[in-house]
């Protein structure tokens, strides 16, 4: 009977970790049979810069956006404009944290123990752009010091990326209950928090860690799999999406993938920061 129930437990495992993984790749959409393909090629597409500069083809900041690295043009979405708000005129990131810091805008206002404003230098070239707070972040108010945390160190570590050279923050700067997955209308109030950092912090590159963030960010439903391993522009900004680091704890076998996607952001950042 014991031999059974062992067995039993084990399959159910197996199809828990199978679902899991699908989830991190697909988001919540379960696919049977042959997989649905994905709407972007496999490979990168230039991005045609003309000599006369569209507005669309401004940066975040009004500057023309850098054209010399294959990019994919994000589909998205023609940008909302920061709400009517008192924080939007904030100069610095410090600034900008102590008038957002004791946002109720969503439930999660009630439920958070800390703000996870986001850590690291103010001047970044990188931006490190998770999903949300986990538990370990909502206790210290730090972005990725819990177990995920350690691992993205040790990968920013092995592209030559110290902690504290890069920013590193969220979508969401607070935690969904039983770190459930951000809800639509959790982004879209949060997100302009994200958009004046980045404003403030003028990051030449973001990598984008996980579905979640590659999503919310690109405004895409496309799954992990179609958006890893190729830069899309993001408001003049390059941006790489590649495997979340709690999902490499879970399925070691992604690590290679990961460490292709992000041996290319390193070599991508450094041609752009190599005088020409
Ligand atoms: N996962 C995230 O996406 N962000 C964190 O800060 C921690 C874990």
């Amino acid at each position: 009977m014991s031999n059974s129930n062992d067995e039993i437990r084990r399959v159910l495992d197996n199809v828990e970790r199978f679902l899991t993984q699908e989830q991190d790749l697909y988001g919540n959409t379960l696919y049977v049979g042959e997989r649905r393909e994905e709407t972007h090629s496999p490979t990168t597409i230039v991005n045609p810069k003309s000599s006369q500069q569209s507005p669309e083809e401004l940066d975040l900041f009004g500057k023309p956006a850098a054209s010399s690295i294959p990019l994919v043009k994000s589909s998205h979405h023609a940008e909302r404009p920061y709400p009517n708000e008192p924080w939007v005129p904030a100069q610095s990131l410090d600034d900008l944290n102590s008038r957002i810091c004791e946002c109720l805008k969503c439930p999660l206002g009630k439920t958070r123990t800390n703000f996870v404003f986001g850590v690291g230098n103010p001047h970044a070239d990188v931006v490190v752009i998770g999903e949300a707070p986990g538990a370990d972040e909502d206790a210290q108010g730090e972005p990725f010091v819990g177990r995920a945390g350690q691992l993205l160190n040790k990968i920013l570590e092995a592209i030559h990326f110290k902690r504290e050279e890069v920013y590193i923050c969220n979508i969401l700067k607070c935690r969904p209950p039983n770190n459930r997955d951000p809800l639509p209308e959790e982004i879209e109030l949060c997100e302009p928090y994200l958009w004046k950092q980045l404003e403030i912090i003028k990051p030449k590159m973001i990598l984008c860690l996980g579905r979640i963030a590659g999503q919310a960010l690109l405004k895409t439903n496309d799954s992990l799999s179609a958006l890893r391993g190729k830069f899309f522009d993001y408001r003049g900004i390059k941006l790489m999406v590649t495997y979340h680091p709690a999902a490499l704890l879970r399925n070691p076998n992604w690590k290679k993938p990961a460490w292709e996607d992000v041996q290319l952001f390193r070599k991508t950042y450094d041609e752009l920061m190599s005088p020409s």
